[in-house]
């Protein structure tokens, strides 16, 4: 069991505290929130009283913050985790940031004698909560090595994606699909009603055929073919709208950067930023479908 410290208990870092503590290891949590702080202590972990504190004489520290700036300012910022922690300890961030600002990061641990992966997450609070995560890595063989059995008390499927970046580059490719096939697949529904063809016809019909995704299978943004989606629940996240569009902006701001043509994500962007801008940036990224069907005032 390994000494840990956790910095960042929102949403998602207080549950993934929560079951590293109950693994077993022991972990000293630190956040802004006095109230996240208690509840980490609540769940078994010690509190911490700053970013130093939480990261002086621990052999792991896992950072789950909002953006870039954050994660640059906690590492590398004065009183921040570099100052404070012993050489070797490894550093694994679980945020979804840039990836310009994962690799600059990962080469200040690397100068100052620490390994370190970057470790975006899918599978929401209920995945943090159920310790069912999935980890996309980035990062050296073998700090991706050492990391691997603190990741699995905290989620389920741990893929190693290449050297440091690559699994914020996962991350965003995959989100980036993710907008794009539901906004196709909310045209298609939407078509289909205006044709006359009913949806759980469409439903079966397409996923059995080639227009087949997981947007429509797993989490059809019409209510009905698959109970569990958040359309059938007036679209309560899931996975916010929000939250979607932080991720494609990240995929854009990457594509111009390395120069890569991804003109369908820049169009999802633009929509997830004019529903965001209605008002409804917190409802679940399948809600998109009542602006496409022109239901958005
Ligand atoms: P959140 O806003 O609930 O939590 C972030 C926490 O970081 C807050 O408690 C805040 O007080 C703390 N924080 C900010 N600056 C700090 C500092 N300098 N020192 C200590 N604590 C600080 O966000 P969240 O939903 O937990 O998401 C965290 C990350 O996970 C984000 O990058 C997000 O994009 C990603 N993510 C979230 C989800 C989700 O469904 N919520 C899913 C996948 C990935």
């Amino acid at each position: 069991m390994a000494t840990i410290g956790f910095i960042g208990l929102g949403n998602m870092g207080g549950p993934m505290a929560a079951n590293l503590a109950k693994a077993g290891h022991a972990v000293k949590a630190f956040d802004l929130s006095d109230a996240a702080r208690a509840s980490a202590v609540e769940a078994g972990c010690t509190a911490a009283a700053s970013v130093a504190e939480a990261a002086s004489g621990v052999e792991v520290v896992v950072t789950m913050l909002p953006a870039g700036p954050h994660v640059r300012s906690v590492y590398t910022g004065p009183d921040g985790v570099l100052g404070a922690a012993v050489k070797g300890t490894l550093m694994i961030d679980c945020s979804t940031i840039d990836v310009d600002s994962a690799r600059a990061v990962s080469k200040s641990c690397d100068e100052a004698g620490m390994m370190m992966v970057d470790a975006p997450v899918s599978g929401g609070v209920a995945g943090a909560a159920g310790g069912t995560l999935t980890f996309m890595v980035g990062g050296s063989e073998a700090a991706f090595e050492k990391a691997k059995p603190i990741l699995e008390a905290m989620g389920k499927t741990i893929v190693h994606a290449g050297g440091p970046g690559n699994g914020q580059a996962a991350k965003i490719c995959n989100n980036m699909l993710l907008g794009i096939t539901m906004i196709g697949t909310c045209e298609a529904f939407m078509l289909a009603n205006k044709l006359g063809l009913d949806a759980q016809k469409l439903f079966d019909i397409s996923s059995k055929a080639s227009g087949q995704n997981w947007s429509m299978t797993s989490y059809c943004p019409v209510p009905g073919p698959v109970p569990t989606s958040p359309a059938n629940r007036d679209y309560q996240p899931g996975f916010a709208a929000d939250m979607m569009l932080k991720d494609l902006k990240l995929a854009q701001e990457a594509a111009a950067r390395a120069g890569a043509s991804t003109p369908l994500g820049a169009n999802a962007e633009a929509l997830y930023q004019l529903f965001s801008n209605n008002g409804h940036g917190g409802l679940d990224f399948s809600g998109i479908i009542k602006m496409i069907g022109g239901l958005d005032t």
